[in-house]
């Protein structure tokens, strides 16, 4: 028999029907001593991939199970009860009372007809989950077998925000809470150093778990997690594309293009308006942006003399419509 138990007898109840040994001691003795010359061939990562696998199955079959089970007290006309201010309602009966109701239900012929093939199949369902179970619980007791012959350094790490690395899932520091505390397998690290751990997961090893490890592998996740950001290089915010100053008609001016595309709207500007009326530009200034424009590989000369050559066009069709429009020419 698999029972969950440890000295305290209070945590942990919600999971009776699972093996203790992810706590890393058995108190049923429920390991397979007989560990196969298979299991002793694989390496600590091996073994406890596969357990963690398994672990996370038997959480999926317990639900179902859960999941059967209030569907049979519903059938059995339980009720839940609610005590204090809890809002985890309690079942009356147990689960196998409810399951002895259902069946005599079903033999006795007291359940409604539109019910009996769903709770059939609720209690077949219930057989499977339960089998599957078993075949669950085997496999762990066997690989757990195997850590207990030749225990190996495990890493679990705690996810709460301010959850520490340790080797156990039965820590004096865990599960102290109204909740289980939740934990993530690190299988790949499983039989490696602290020293290997460390460089993986970051200095958050539990000071009750690794009491000999030096102090600094030893430090609070806030603490780690405000350094690394504080060390990740900040964003170099990209500056102007070009910063020019230049003189037209005698006075200073000066320009700051943020991208290419406002240094390149420029020059068209500045030539289309030279080109179309004769304004002054500052021919050398023009000049040097452009270069900048093709050295940044943004756009040829060709095609820059062909946007100069289509403004020019554009204005002049517009100043034609304009002046129509006063009047002034036909
Ligand atoms: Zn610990």
């Amino acid at each position: 028999m698999h029972g969950a138990r440890n000295p305290s007898g209070r945590k942990f109840e919600n999971l009776s029907a699972l093996c203790c040994a992810p706590w890393g001691v058995c108190y049923d003795k429920c390991m397979n001593t007989t560990a196969t010359a298979q299991l002793a061939d694989q390496t600590p990562a091996q073994i406890d991939t596969q357990l963690a696998a398994l672990y996370s199955e038997k959480a999926k079959i317990a639900q179902t199970i859960e999941h059967a089970y209030s569907t049979l007290h519903y059938k059995a006309n339980d009720k839940k009860r609610y005590y204090g201010r809890s809002r985890v309602g309690m079942w009356t009966m147990t689960d196998q009372q409810a399951l002895d109701t259902v069946h005599a239900m079903l033999d006795a012929g007291t359940l409604a007809p539109y019910d009996v093939t769903s709770t059939q199949q609720t209690l077949a369902n219930l057989v499977v989950a339960q089998g599957q179970l078993n075949q669950a619980k085997t496999q762990i007791a066997e690989l757990d077998a195997e850590y207990m012959r030749r225990p190996w350094s495990r890493f679990l790490e705690v996810t709460s925000s301010n959850g520490h690395i340790h080797s156990s899932m039965f820590c004096s520091t865990c599960n102290n809470g109204k909740q289980m505390t939740e934990f993530a397998w690190h299988p790949q690290l499983s039989g490696l150093t602290e020293a290997e751990a460390v460089a993986q997961l970051g200095p958050l090893l539990c000071s009750t778990c690794f009491a000999s490890a030096p102090v600094e592998w030893k430090r609070d996740r806030a603490d780690v997690n405000r350094e690394r950001k504080a060390a990740q290089p900040k964003p170099v915010k990209a500056g102007p594309f070009a910063s020019i100053s230049y003189i037209t008609n005698g006075y200073p001016q000066r320009e700051t293009f943020k991208t290419a595309q406002m240094a390149q709207n420029w020059v068209v500007k500045e030539r289309a308006e030279h080109e179309a009326y004769g304004y002054a530009i500052c021919i050398e200034t023009v000049s040097e942006v452009t270069e900048m424009l093709i050295a940044a590989g943004f756009v040829t000369q060709e095609v820059l003399d062909a946007k100069v050559a289509a403004k020019v066009k554009r204005d002049k069709r517009e100043g034609e419509k304009h002046a129509r429009a006063l009047g002034l020419i036909k």
